[in-house]
């Protein structure tokens, strides 16, 4: 019998089941660039808002297209590369930023994409991949956020046109944006067979908004600083009829379909920036001493770093095995909703204690877990509530 001893590889790389090595690859090189040309913004961009250009390179280098088809400008990869770039975006410490580029990749083009004409696509995600054009999505109003059959903006067909007459709030990239996709009713009476999508110029090539269409205000927040969030209003704003995107009356059911991909693109964000603030911490806790000793190496802070590791790799793997599930052509819709509402609280969770850990230096700016902890509640808001979430899943078991 042999007499070697295995050891536990505790060093070891963590290789996921649904990442080849050239999704590892891609990763590694997707990462140096973030690392080589967003982080060092991080602190300016919150003042300035990320640039345009950022986006323009990130197409340039084919980031914003990898799970696209190569004949609309994208790498042809498989849905895993959306968890890559959304890990991959963690690095940028800015979470303002990565929520303006993952509303461009994960939210505005895949619709584009799966419900677009073959000339929508050549207009907008063409573009949109190249990142020359930025688009924003359009659902929330003023007077309806989760319920989203509650929108008021509507669309009236007069004549070879629709008539846009409506707001939106809370609308990420909706200053800057080229284009849109808005959330209309084409028939008010009709409850959520009424819905339907339209894609639509939001500026013309001088960059000035079309008419009809004006940012109302643009809004201060909690976090998320280096991203715009605007109010936008329509005023009898007229757009061809081959502006809708998909069918008539199915906008309810195409935004659905779009929300799951956005949530699982948003919990592989979650675990990936708990992970970061994991790391920046636990570097903190083995240099930070207190009564003569690392603080890491008191048992109580030791177990708050079991802790977070074990419910962010919890989160990974379930987001994990829900995105093979969706890769494989599945619709796990109560999977999806579950990773989403697991991974964002656990990021938060995982920034609370990280601010904890590091004490008085946790709250002041320059150690960055400040930002990080206001940048990451949104997610227990944004792409679907925790309450929303629960109710989702609730309800699949017939309740
Ligand atoms: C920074 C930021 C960026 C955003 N970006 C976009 C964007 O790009 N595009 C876009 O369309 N939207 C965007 N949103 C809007 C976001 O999706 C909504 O804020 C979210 O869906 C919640 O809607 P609401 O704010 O109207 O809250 P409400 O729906 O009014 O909910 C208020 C509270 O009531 C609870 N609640 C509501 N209904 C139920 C229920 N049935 N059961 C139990 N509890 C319930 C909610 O969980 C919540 O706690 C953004 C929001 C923020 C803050």
């Amino acid at each position: 019998m042999s007499t070697a001893v295995i050891k536990p590889e505790h060093e070891a790389a963590r290789k996921h089941f649904i990442f080849t090595q050239e999704h590892l690859d891609l990763g590694e090189s997707m990462k140096a660039w973030v690392r080589k040309e967003l982080y060092p913004h991080r602190n300016e961009w919150e003042e300035t808002l990320w640039p345009d250009e950022a986006m323009r390179r990130a197409g340039e280098l084919g980031f914003l297209g990898l799970c696209f088809p190569e004949e609309y400008g994208g790498q042809g990869g498989d849905y895993f590369y959306s968890l890559v770039r959304a890990e991959c975006m963690s690095y940028s410490g800015s979470g303002g930023t990565n929520m303006g580029f993952a509303v461009q990749t994960d939210m505005v083009l895949p619709p584009v994409h799966l419900l677009g004409t073959e000339e929508q696509k050549q207009r907008f995600l063409v573009p949109g991949i190249r990142g020359m054009k930025i688009g924003c999505l359009g659902i929330t109003e003023p007077g309806a956020g989760s319920d989203v059959a509650g929108i008021r903006t509507t669309a009236i067909r007069d004549g070879d046109e629709y008539v846009i007459n409506g707001s939106k709030i809370f609308i990420t990239n909706g200053a800057r944006a080229d284009f849109g996709i808005i959330v209309a009713k084409t028939d008010p009476e009709a409850g959520h067979a009424g819905i339907t999508l339209f894609l639509v110029d939001l500026r013309d090539s001088e960059g000035n908004a079309v008419p009809g269409f004006t940012v109302s205000r643009t809004l201060e927040k909690m976090g998320m600083h280096a991203s715009d969030t605007a109010e936008l209003a329509f005023e009898d704003m007229r757009v061809p009829t081959d502006a809708m995107l998909g069918e008539e009356g199915k906008g309810f059911y195409h935004i659905s379909w779009e929300l799951q991909g956005e949530r699982l693109v948003a919990a592989a964000g979650c675990y990936a920036g708990a992970e970061r603030m994991f790391e920046r911490t636990l570097e903190y806790a083995k240099e930070r001493e207190a009564f003569g000793r690392p603080i890491g190496r008191f048992q109580a802070i030791r177990h708050k770093f079991a802790e977070m590791a074990t419910k962010i790799e919890g989160a990974k793997q379930m987001t994990h095995a829900t995105a093979w599930r969706f890769a494989s052509g599945e619709y796990p819709v109560r999977e999806i909703t579950m990773a989403k509402l697991n991974a964002s609280r656990v990021c938060h969770e995982v920034a609370d204690e990280c601010v904890q850990i590091m004490g008085g230096y946790g709250y002041m700016k320059e150690y960055e877990i400040e930002r990080a902890y206001r940048d990451q509640r949104l997610n227990r808001i944004g792409a679907g509530t925790d309450e929303i979430m629960l109710d989702v899943i609730g309800r699949s078991y017939g309740l």
